[in-house]
């Protein structure tokens, strides 16, 4: 049997059943294959097996039997430890950074290029070409599971490819956030620096999670000064822009700002189609155009999401030996992407929440210009994230005219068209509203 992945659904499922902390702990770490209806865990060690296998081994086969549509057996391999990376000699420091912890599969070569991410990806090419010159530090913000990971994995997979002395370190605010208060509690702040100082090219996740840690900021504006001064490269992912951050210290937005921020829009359906067919044939599996095409079509913004269908769809077709036709697609996806629809309640909800408002006085009759806005935002939206039609929007707003939702919904794209800040709220309230559909 391929190996086809099953995982992504597997996890969905134990992460709505185990706190995040144990997710994280226990089965982040893990991978998946599936051979002869056997799903075979690979752990980093045997007391992850045993640990796994004592607490979580109904919960696993449950997670297993949801998201195969059959019920599967588990076992456990032990990884082979990892061979140690290159150490260069003149960087003989106590401090050397860990081994390069990247995803090999994310580089260049695999990452597909449209409209929606041509900015982030050239920019991307540009750092791994020239690091530390042109673009420093480079951020790369937007919604979950637009390519944000991959991208700056593709940066330094790159670069450790290509020199093996050039020291990559990647890390997440969080994961940097707590090593620094580990080092703090056992009084190694001094290597914490130095292994942070001898880095030649520095990629941090997630900097929105630096939001109100103080600490941990103070220290990366060292970090970040130390690095930088050293024409070292910087790279960033963040969900939002930093002057969006809540409780972001100036200083660090105003770095932040100096380099490059490089957006990662939802792709369309042309560029979804070729993500869909080249995750395809990097697994060796036939996906025609017409089923390709059908997921992509799907209401579903993230490229996680969509590759997860993918997955589920070809795991289904191996396992039952049936041909992954547009037949088997419908019955595997069509439900699952049901559960994910927008519901025009939802885009209300987010609407109202980001302007502070009620979603009673979206429906209202009030003419009011702080009202009228958001109600047209709430009118665009719609339009563009549900199936609902101009006047079932209306209806949904407290019986609004058919052309009142029209020329609110053209007005809001006219607007856009001049003004960036309001741009950048539709698509804060967009990714709110997809993020509510979007946990995994
Ligand atoms: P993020 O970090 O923004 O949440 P990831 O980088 O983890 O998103 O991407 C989610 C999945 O989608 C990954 O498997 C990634 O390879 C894939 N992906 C996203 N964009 C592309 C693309 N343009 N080409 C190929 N794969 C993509
Ligand atoms: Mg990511």
């Amino acid at each position: 049997m391929p190996d086809h992945d099953l995982w992504p659904g597997v996890a969905r499922h134990l992460r709505a059943q185990v706190t995040p902390q144990e997710f994280e702990t226990w089965f982040a770490p893990l991978s998946m294959r599936l051979e002869e209806q056997q799903a075979i865990f690979t752990v980093p060690n045997r007391f992850f097996a045993q640990w796994i296998g004592d607490r979580y081994s109904a919960l696993l086969g449950e997670a297993l039997t949801l998201a195969a549509g059959m019920p599967l057996d588990a076992s456990f391999e032990v990884a082979r430890a990892r061979p140690a990376p290159p150490v260069a000699n003149q960087h003989n420091s106590p401090a050397q950074p860990q081994g390069l912890n990247l995803n090999p599969a994310y580089v260049f070569d695999s990452f597909v290029v449209g409209p929606c991410n041509e900015l982030a990806h050239a920019a991307s090419q540009a750092v791994a070409d020239n690091p530390g010159r042109q673009y420093n530090p480079l951020t790369i913000f937007g919604g979950s599971g637009l390519g944000k990971t991959h991208l700056v994995s593709a940066v330094g997979n790159n670069l450790a490819v290509r020199e093996a002395s050039n020291r990559v370190h990647y890390t997440s605010s969080e994961a940097y956030s707590n090593e620094l208060i580990q080092a703090v509690r056992y009084d190694g702040i001094q290597s914490f620096r130095d292994k942070y100082r001898l880095v030649d090219c520095l990629i941090i996740e997630d900097i929105q999670f630096l939001s109100g840690r103080e600490r941990t900021q103070e220290e990366f504006f060292h970090t970040f000064e130390s690095l930088f001064q050293a024409g070292k490269q910087i790279v960033l992912t963040s969900d939002k822009l930093p002057r969006d951050i809540p409780g972001l210290a100036g200083r660090l937005r105003t770095r932040f700002e100096w380099g490059l921020l490089a957006d990662l829009q939802t792709p369309d359906t042309e560029t979804k189609i070729a993500i869909l067919q080249r995750k395809a044939a990097d697994k060796n599996l036939a996906l025609s155009r017409q089923v390709a095409a059908y997921l992509a079509k799907q209401p579903e913004s993230s490229v996680r999401v969509l590759e997860g269908y993918l997955n589920r769809l070809m795991a289904v077709s191996s396992l039952r030996g049936q041909e992954a036709d547009l037949e088997l697609a419908r019955q595997v996806v069509g439900p699952l992407a049901s559960e994910r629809q927008v519901s025009v309640e939802d885009v209300f909800k987010a609407v109202a929440a980001h302007y502070g408002l009620k979603v009673s006085d979206l429906k209202s009759a009030r003419k009011s210009r702080d009202i009228s806005r958001p109600r047209q935002v709430a009118m665009y939206l719609a339009r563009r994230l549900t199936n609902l039609s101009f006047p079932e929007i209306g209806k949904a707003l407290g019986g609004k005219d058919h052309s009142t939702v029209v020329k609110g919904v053209q007005r809001v794209k006219g607007l856009m068209a001049q003004d960036p800040e309001l741009t950048d709220t539709v698509r804060a309230v967009e990714n709110a509203v997809r993020a509510g559909k979007n946990r995994d």
